[in-house]
């Protein structure tokens, strides 16, 4: 693993200063995008770029979310230490990592191959509590539910029932969902699972992941 010098500490800190101008307010959250040290999940070239609020690409065509993006799902998952959180979307598995820190238990899924077999074993060298899967994140896990928080990382056409029926009442989900108009687009939702299992909506405004996909990855 790469090193984290002072000089990452402080374009740490930096960067959790723009954040807060930019309106996350979550203690939790800042601290823990305050600790984990982002330029180790991108490729050592682009350390430069690793503290800016930007996303990344990460290798087979999938991207590391921008810093806004991690701090606003997380903030809006509103994390309490021991909970059991299920992520879609494993990618460059920063986002896991942060979730860990804010003392989350994670469990995260991924559907492509070669990303899951790169980032699992570079997530067993930090001392995060994070369990990675390799399938179809729309199918949830339903072995290790209910989950008190399901977040995911990649646009998705609908809300998957799956991963409603695996979340406890009173849980959150925190799911970009594309525009009806414009699947390029999405709608950041804050959804809470009623005792009727209906799901509380909340909209938080747009945004653009890369798509959520069904099938399995061949690569
Ligand atoms: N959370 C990631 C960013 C993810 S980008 C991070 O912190 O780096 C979105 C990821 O979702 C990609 O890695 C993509 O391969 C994955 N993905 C897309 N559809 C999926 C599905 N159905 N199940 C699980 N993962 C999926």
């Amino acid at each position: 693993m790469q090193e984290d010098s002072y000089r990452h500490k402080g374009m740490r800190q930096q960067l959790v200063q723009v954040l807060k101008d930019k309106g996350i307010t979550d203690a939790n959250v800042l601290n823990a995008i305050g600790t984990v040290p982002r330029h180790v999940f991108l490729d050592s070239s682009f350390v430069e770029f690793a503290y800016q609020d930007k996303a990344f690409p990460i290798g087979s065509g999938q991207t590391i979310s921008q810093p806004f993006t991690v701090a606003m799902q997380s903030q809006l998952l509103n994390v309490t230490r021991g909970m059991k959180v299920l992520e879609i979307g494993t990618g460059s598995g920063y986002q896991a990592c942060v979730l860990a820190q804010m003392g989350a238990r994670v469990f995260t899924i991924e559907r492509q191959r070669n990303l899951y077999m790169k980032t699992k074993p570079f997530l067993a060298e930090f001392n995060y509590n994070i369990k990675t899967f390799l399938g179809d994140g729309n199918k949830g896990l339903p072995t290790f539910a209910p989950f008190d928080r399901v977040i995911i990382t990649a646009a998705a056409p609908e809300i998957p029932q799956a991963l409603v029926d695996q979340l406890k009442v009173g849980g959150i989900m925190v799911i970009p969902l594309n525009d009806e108009t414009d699947a390029t687009q999405q709608t950041m939702l804050r959804l809470t699972k009623q005792p009727d299992g209906t799901m509380l909506r909340e909209e938080w405004g747009g945004c653009r992941f890369v798509p959520m996909l069904k099938d399995l990855g061949k690569d």
